[in-house]
């Protein structure tokens, strides 16, 4: 297993880096040297991008600004020597409905990729002393909704095996670039209940989860499981009111050894296809040559010059300062002066001597994935609270990961990592600098609040803990603009075509030879790898080939 820290990688040695070219990870290269492709930023959407512009022969130096690569898919020793933390994401569901690993389009197994698929899925613990339990085996799930309504357990199974129908139609929609694929409307008009889906996919998540379940303990696990960082009582947010059905087929999968370990496994695949991944390299200024962009400069004043094309992964807040503005158009400066921030995140990892323990009939569960919404007046608080900057120490909305209950890799023997992820606003009545002065308190009465649930999770049994506040995350990761982790709000005037910026969703940038990936690209943020794939799929196709060609499909 390859372990890593903040400052960089430490090679270990059971999982050797495959075929490592000159230009290692971590190691200089001469800004003389020639790349096809420079990419400005390396999360797993950018370092997606390349593996499959490597594949296809196109030489690509990867430039990340932190000393880690992967962005919000990192594992590092936050706490304890020996413990690896994800930083940010673990779960990895939606990149399973990606060709890239359902499909097995660049054998990422073949570079160190690894997952595991936790049984149970997912673990929600109610005030009453209740919970609610999903498992991988449907009956069972639906027995655990049956518990608190027959009515409830059927409209599970029910609207599992509706959503399964229209999966397909969603998907090709999701992992094709803006323009490439049939409109979802013209796709869906080829389902039978197409007309109903339309309607579906434009109601709020609420809607859907009220009209379909009458208890109210049913009702929260499907609005905060998966938590979608989007108020559910929003239009357009009614697929949110189906995820959980994504990861009734997927589990939430883990990769073996930490997230990282999916940006690791790109890494080695770039560098075995003669590509260059160098961290330590703050992109900040694109190079424009007669209207074109032709590479980057870096903080350290090292120039990469692309012989194609320069693929960011920059926020497009911080892009537009990146070259002069009358490059950009003023429809896009326009688009990115008005796109807004979404619903931010507070993360605390501790290292511990024991998992949380929830009380379940006969005895205790220690799920690697659990949730607290204590009803759905609270997920429906979920707006306003954020509209009017406040903090909410009662009882907030918890996501738990205790990944090393199914991955023991991850800890010293007997030892445990745990993440409480809260839902809590960046921008303060004080602004978002009072950050530093509440966070702490904030991470304490979280731990509070899981106590109730989870009462054998004492300070003894807490070794150490690191504390990341929205303005932390931001600090971070500059993608992460304004806490936004998922870039920014995933709201109608931020979806689809108008994703980033309405007329520029294609991932081509108004500068020629500049292309754009990342969250800020339809469909959005979360673990998808789309905007990755999509982004090469329109690159590929400017250079003179196609994605199906390069990954040997018949098109
Ligand atoms: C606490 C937390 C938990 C989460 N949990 C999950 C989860 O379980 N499942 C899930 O699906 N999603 C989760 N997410 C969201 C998910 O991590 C992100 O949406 C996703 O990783 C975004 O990927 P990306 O490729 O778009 O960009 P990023 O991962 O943000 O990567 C962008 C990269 O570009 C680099 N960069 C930016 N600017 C520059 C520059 N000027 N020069 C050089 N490099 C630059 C950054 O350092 C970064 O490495 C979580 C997020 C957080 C914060």
């Amino acid at each position: 297993m390859t372990a890593m820290t903040r400052r960089g990688f430490v090679k270990g040695a059971a999982l050797a880096p495959v075929a490592l070219k000159t230009f290692g990870l971590g190691q200089q290269t001469p800004s003389t040297d020639r790349f096809d492709v420079v990419v400005a930023g390396a999360g797993h959407n950018s370092l997606i991008a390349a593996a499959y512009l490597a594949k296809a022969g196109f030489r690509c130096i990867v430039l990340e600004g932190r000393p880690i690569l992967g962005g919000g898919v990192k594992t590092a020793e936050l706490t304890l020597k020996g413990f690896l933390h994800d930083t940010c994401s673990s779960a990895h569901t939606a990149l399973f409905d990606n060709p890239l690993i359902r499909e097995d389009e660049l054998k990422l197994g073949d570079y160190g990729l690894e997952y595991i698929q936790p049984d149970p899925v997912f673990h929600m613990p109610f005030p009453d002393g209740t919970y609610l339990t999903q498992w991988r085996d449907i009956d069972r799930t639906c027995a655990e909704f049956a518990k608190f309504s027959k009515k409830d357990g059927a409209a599970y199974r029910r609207m599992l095996t509706e959503y399964e129908s229209v999966k397909p139609f969603l998907e090709a929609t999701t992992f094709s670039p803006i323009g490439f694929a049939k409109p979802l409307n013209d796709r869906l008009a080829e389902h039978p209940k197409g007309k109903l889906w339309q309607r579906r996919l434009a109601m709020s998540a609420w809607q859907i989860i009220r009209d379909n379940f009458e208890d109210d303990h049913c009702r929260s696990f499907m609005l905060a499981s998966p938590w979608s960082n989007q108020p559910p009582d929003h239009p357009v947010t009614g697929r949110s009111a189906y995820s959980s059905f994504n990861q009734q087929r997927w589990s939430r999968p883990l990769p073996k050894g930490g997230s990282g370990q999916l940006s690791e496994a790109l890494a080695r695949y770039i560098e075995a296809h003669g590509g260059v991944v160098l961290p330590n390299k703050p992109v900040v200024r694109l190079i424009i040559e007669s209207g074109k962009c032709t590479g980057v400069e870096c903080e350290d004043g090292s120039l990469y010059r692309a012989q194609k094309a320069v693929l960011s992964t920059i926020h497009i807040k911080q892009l537009v300062d990146m070259a002069p503005r009358e490059l950009w158009t003023q429809d896009f400066v326009d688009g990115v002066d008005s796109w807004q921030a979404e619903c931010s995140m507070i993360a605390t990892n501790y290292a511990t001597t024991e998992p949380p323990k929830y009380a379940v009939s006969g005895g205790t569960l220690s799920p690697v994935h659990s949730g607290l919404m204590a009803s759905p007046e609270r997920a429906l608080r979920f707006g306003y609270d954020y509209a009017r900057g406040a903090v909410n120490l009662d009882d907030p909305p918890l996501h738990i990961i205790c990944c090393t209950i199914a991955d023991p890799t991850r800890a010293p023997q007997g030892m445990h990592t745990v993440k409480v992820v809260g839902y809590q606003p960046y921008d303060l009545k004080e602004g978002p600098q009072h950050w530093d002065a509440i966070k702490d308190h904030v991470a304490e009465a979280s731990l509070r609040y899981l106590r109730r649930f989870s009462p054998s999770l004492t300070d003894e049994k807490i070794l150490a803990r690191v504390v990341d506040s929205p303005l932390d995350l931001e600090r971070m990761n500059p993608h992460n603009w304004h806490g936004s982790c998922h870039a920014g709000a995933w709201g109608p005037s931020q979806s689809g075509n108008m994703r980033p910026v309405p007329g520029w969703a294609q991932h081509r940038m108004p500068i020629p030879g500049l292309y754009q990936t990342g969250a800020t690209t339809f469909p959005g943020g979360s673990v998808t790898g789309a905007p990755g794939r999509n982004a090469a799929t329109v690159m590929l196709k400017d250079f003179g080939t196609s994605i199906d060609q390069v990954v040997g499909k018949k098109s």
